[in-house]
């Protein structure tokens, strides 16, 4: 499955989140059966509409969708000259599909910052220095050999000249992430540059922070197009020690709506590039993770690889008419409930029933 590698400087709090993200009892109740590894935090991707779903199929049970952060430890500084832990580091950054940074903005006199004082804008250039330098030396290799490739293959020229224009880019301090807009990235893709590999930022943040909206939308700008999550990682590990009354006191003191692991699990999980789609009945509601574009068979791949398949149809009605109707019978009678083929491209909240031949 698609992971997100959380990294970050020392003392930001990434243990912190770390431990707050893997200590979840949703999952244990769902997937009793799943090994998971000890740097591996698989998060429930909370939706309400599996509630819903759950009472108008009267389901015993909802299993939410799932995103994975993987903890990437080691030093990061130095991490692109190769010291041993620095070549480690970033190969299981190479091995992660998304690159979250944790990003410190909380004040903490107790807590020691790396470089004496906590500048976001500072912290994100050192992660962001060690990638770059990283691309830059895998491209001076792929340049050299792509020159000679393009000289007798003209299909390899598309290929010369993104690389070149990433050389660029990168050469300015910018990630090819952040300048998307300028490189073809698809041309890129068989190089496996880290800085190609979507961004999302979470700033670990104190209640001065948090309750801030100039200063988020400052900071949301700093790393755009990267998603930004704010939170306060001391807050979410004590969120999961209460129960809900008092934890909706907490969140209300510092403003928050919910608890922020809901909002990192959303943000990851859409930085990703995934998407979910529904099936319900009275055993279970549950949410199954494809990515954006995926047809019918191969959504009912997810469940089965029986079901791509032997894919006959899909009965599909959309999450809010099911709601409107207040029942499938009754969706079914309002003309609601389609019935797609092979070639349909799967939308965000389909309630899907498959129809295949084993
Ligand atoms: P890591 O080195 O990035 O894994 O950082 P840790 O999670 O070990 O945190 C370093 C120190 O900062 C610990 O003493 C944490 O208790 C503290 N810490 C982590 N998050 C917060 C926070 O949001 N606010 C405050 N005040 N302290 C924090």
């Amino acid at each position: 499955s698609l992971t997100l590698g959380i990294v970050g400087l020392p003392n930001v709090g990434k243990s912190t989140l770390f431990n707050a993200l893997t200590r979840n009892d949703v999952l244990a109740a769902n997937y009793p059966f799943a090994t998971i590894e000890p740097n591996v935090g698989v998060v429930p991707l909370p939706d309400a509409r599996l509630d819903q779903l759950a009472k108008i199929f009267g389901s015993e049970r909802i299993v939410p969708a799932t995103v994975s952060f993987v903890d990437i430890a080691g030093i990061v500084r130095g991490a692109s000259e190769g010291a041993g832990l620095g070549n480690q580091f970033l190969a299981n950054i190479r091995e992660a599909n998304a690159i979250c940074q944790v990003v410190r903005v909380f004040e903490d006199p107790d807590v020691i910052h790396v470089d004496g004082a906590f500048d976001p804008v500072s912290d994100i250039e050192t992660i962001n220095t060690e990638l770059i330098l990283a691309d830059l030396q895998t491209l001076e290799k792929a340049l050299t050999r792509l020159e000679k490739e393009a000289r007798v293959q003209k299909d390899r020229r598309a290929a010369l000249e993104a690389a070149k224009q990433a050389k660029d880019i990168l050469d300015g301090g910018r990630t090819l992430f952040a300048a998307q807009a300028e490189v073809d990235l698809t041309e890129l893709r068989e190089l496996n540059l880290l800085t190609t590999k979507p961004f999302l930022y979470v700033f670990n943040a104190d209640e001065g922070v948090l309750t801030n909206e100039a200063r988020k939308k400052e900071l949301r700008e700093l790393v755009a197009p990267a998603d930004a999550v704010f939170l306060d990682a001391k807050v979410e590990a004590e969120l999961l020690e209460l129960d809900e009354e008092s934890a909706r006191e907490l969140l209300e003191t510092i403003g928050q709506e919910e608890p922020g692991l809901h909002s990192l699990a959303r943000a990851g999980f859409h930085t990703l590039g995934m998407q979910t789609y529904l099936t319900a009945g009275p055993k279970e509601s549950r949410a199954w993770t494809i990515r954006k574009g995926w047809t019918a068979p191969q959504a009912a791949g997810v469940i089965h690889t029986d079901f791509e398949r032997g894919f006959i149809k899909a009965e599909i009605v959309s999450f809010a008419d099911l709601v409107e109707a207040g029942s499938m019978a009754a969706a079914r009678s309002a003309g609601k409930v389609r019935m797609e083929g092979k070639d349909y491209v799967m939308a965000d909240g389909d309630v899907v029933d498959f129809r295949f031949n084993v």
